[in-house]
């Protein structure tokens, strides 16, 4: 009994320590021995297991504090790999990421036929694929998927685009290619991904994190961590009622839903329904077949119809961002997604909302800014989850 305690001590020093090397890019032993208050002993000991792990590289001399000059340490950054998913869109990503978050190789499947069947085997063939890449060694396999996800049994419990239901995702991947693999949700994920390799959070901080494309959801960490409430479907607030009466039909079964005014989805229907209507007066066909990017385009010339669209999706997002200022009073919210693309004025319309439907002394301090990971914000935090498990990047515990 006494011996497990102490392999513990051992185990939760030696991640203290290389969480110092994580959370800084050169380090001297001193200076982790201060930020730890571990002695310098055990730091130096600690550090040259590390070292023979390959994980921590002594890198060059840093400047004197008054005494000897300490020598720097570093993170090898390609020390291990972790696989992240990203089964979001209507093609799926997988990319091998470094312990620094860099993508090293992504492999991208389109997915033709919605199915259970077909989507499960496109995430082994992208797998196959990416498990046999150079990049070695690989610690674990993270997911983001669309839907309710129960991410402590790796249970898809309903992802209704993919027809999964009660899938047993992460013993599938388990046993198929024998590593550790983290579910989780894709907008939970994002968050992740923004609060880990974003700019300017620091750990223990509040983040709201809005992923709006082509549905909408949100990850909310707490204090660094994920909050994923009783059930794991915190931050949910896709189905949210923000139309109060004859709001359209949602795919959740209810109406008026944030999902059916507010995300990819429904900007390019209205837009269609508009310039359709617009068409039968001025026989112009050149709307046909509306893109995102078209949509776009359209807003950024000026066009009045796309600015309206864009306009009322932004109000409904905002109104939906006031309850959850007033739920959590998060200061800090981020948007990220597909709807990002409308940018600044789109944003504005947002943060004009939050004064007239939130409390004015929350919405004052509220900022809500666009995330910085782009595409692959999904992928960088299903991977990052693996990376914040340390016990994984030692080979045999
Ligand atoms: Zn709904």
């Amino acid at each position: 009994m006494k011996k497990a305690t102490q392999q513990q001590t051992k185990e939760h020093n030696r991640n203290l320590v290389l969480q110092m090397v994580f959370e800084h890019e050169n380090i001297s032993r001193a200076e982790i021995s201060r930020l730890t208050s571990l002695t310098r002993t055990t730091v130096s000991d600690l550090v040259a297991e590390l070292i023979d792990e390959r994980l921590v590289a002594e890198v060059g001399i840093g400047e004197s504090q008054g005494g000897k000059s300490p020598i720097l340490l570093s993170l090898v950054k390609d020390a291990r790999y972790v696989i992240g998913l990203d089964l979001a869109h209507d093609q799926f990503h997988g990319a091998i990421v470094n312990l620094r978050g860099e993508i090293c190789e992504t492999v991208t499947l389109p997915i033709l036929d919605w199915d259970s069947e077909s989507a499960l085997a496109a995430v082994y063939r992208i797998l196959d694929q990416l498990t046999q890449s150079s990049f070695q060694p690989l610690v674990g396999i993270g997911v983001g998927t669309p839907g309710l996800v129960n991410t402590n049994e790796g249970i898809v419990i309903n992802a209704v685009n993919l027809e999964w239901k009660d899938l047993p995702l992460a013993h599938l991947l388990r046993s198929r290619y024998n590593l550790p693999v983290f579910v989780m949700n894709d907008s939970q994920a994002a968050a992740l991904g923004e609060y880990t390799y974003g700019a300017g959070h620091r750990s223990e901080d509040n983040l709201i994190v809005i992923n709006v494309g082509h549905g909408i959801g949100s990850g909310i960490i707490i204090n660094g961590r994920l909050f994923q409430g009783d059930g794991g479907g915190a931050g949910e607030i896709g189905h949210l009622n923000v139309v109060r009466s004859g709001g359209i039909l949602c795919r959740c079964g209810n109406r008026g839903c944030l999902e059916t005014v507010a995300n990819a989805r429904a900007v390019l229907r209205d837009a269609q329904t508009l310039t359709g209507a617009t068409r039968e007066r001025s026989d112009n066909g050149e709307h046909h077949g509306m893109s995102l990017d078209s949509l776009k385009q359209a807003y950024d010339q000026g066009d009045p119809l796309a600015r309206q669209v864009i306009n009322d999706a932004g109000y409904f997002m905002g109104l939906a961002i006031s309850s959850l200022i007033g739920t959590l009073n998060i200061h800090k919210i981020v948007l990220v997604g597909e709807m990002t693309c409308f940018g600044k004025s789109w944003l504005d319309v947002i943060a004009e909302t939050l004064p007239k439907t939130a409390l004015a002394g929350l919405a004052k301090n509220t900022r809500v800014e666009i995330g910085q990971l782009g595409e692959n914000g999904v992928i960088l935090g299903a991977s990052a989850l693996l990376l914040k498990d340390y016990s994984l990047l030692f080979s045999r515990e």
